[in-house]
Formats: structure tokens, C-alpha cells, sequence
């Protein structure tokens, strides 16, 4: 994805009111990002307990949401919606976002199962193992990419409500 500056990341979140906006806690090392490698921004909030950030370049327009950790845990280890990684180096969790404009204030929410500190961009970047002679690795790492983007981007309109 593009680099995004603060302003642009503070400014992108549809479902998240203007208090809480405020109290949005960005990622200290957007600098040191290597933005090329990334398909979504993702980040826990430290100072807000269980408050995660989607930040996605949809159409060249930044759309932010602000997602919620629900407590429970499943009792097999789920895999994550959106990377579908199957190696799983990392939790996976549900994390649920209220819906944008009036649906959200409603209350209504959108839930999923993603990885818990957002590695989807490091996981389908591994090279998959080989699954028969002369499988395509590097291919099948592109698609990983290409499947990863188009899932989250079909999230981030199902909670603006375009799907
Ligand atoms: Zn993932």
C-alpha cells in the first residue's frame, strides 16, 4: 500500500466517533514502515486494551475502522479470515467493528476472525511449502497476496454497508 502520514490515518476511521478518535494511539514506527510489504495497516491500540486498528487503501482513499477484541476464545485454534494462513505462527481472534453511519450507532457490528496482532502481510508473504513437483511457489505466494487484499477490502465495504 502507499505511505500514509499521521494526519491521513487520523482522518480515515468510519465507524469511530470523535472521542474516540482522539483517543486513537497511531503506530509509533510509521516511518519505519516498508509500506510495499504491507496490504493493510493493521495495530493494537497500547493504551486501549483489546482496541485494534484496520487502516486499507480502498479506490486511493484511506478507510480506517476501529475493531474490538471480544473476550472469548475459541477452544480450537480458528484460522484467520482474511490471510487464511494455515501454519498459524500467531493467534488468531475475533475481533468485531460496528457498522459505519447511522447501522453502527444502532449498534449493529460486523465480526471476524483475524490475526491477533494483524502478521496477515507477514504470513501470505512466506513462501508456501511445495505441494506436488513442479508447484509453483512464488505464484502461489502472489495469490496468498492478491486473496488477502480482496478480503479485506470486501470487509472494510461490508462495514461501510456497499455489500
Ligand atoms: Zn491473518
Amino acid at each position: 500500500m502507499r505511505p500514509l502520514t499521521d494526519a491521513q490515518i487520523r482522518a480515515s476511521f468510519v465507524n469511530a466517533s470523535r472521542s474516540e478518535q482522539k483517543n486513537i494511539t497511531l503506530p509509533p514506527d510509521l516511518d519505519d514502515l516498508v509500506w510495499d510489504r504491507l496490504d493493510y495497516l493493521g495495530w493494537r491500540d497500547p493504551k486501549l486494551p483489546n482496541v485494534g486498528y484496520v487502516v486499507l487503501d480502498l479506490d486511493d482513499e484511506p478507510v480506517g475502522l476501529m475493531l474490538r477484541q471480544t473476550d472469548s476464545r475459541a477452544r480450537s485454534r480458528p484460522q484467520c479470515s482474511w490471510c487464511s494462513d494455515v501454519q498459524l505462527p500467531n493467534d488468531v481472534v475475533l475481533y468485531t467493528t460496528k457498522r459505519a453511519g447511522q447501522a453502527g450507532r444502532r449498534g449493529d457490528t460486523v465480526g471476524t476472525l483475524i490475526c491477533e496482532n494483524f502478521e496477515c502481510s507477514k504470513n501470505v508473504r512466506m513462501l508456501p511449502p511445495s505441494a506436488y513437483l513442479g508447484f509453483d511457489r512464488e505464484a502461489a505466494r502472489d495469490r496468498r497476496i492478491e486473496t488477502l487484499r480482496e478480503r479485506v477490502a470486501g470487509f472494510v465495504r461490508e462495514v461501510r454497508g456497499e455489500s
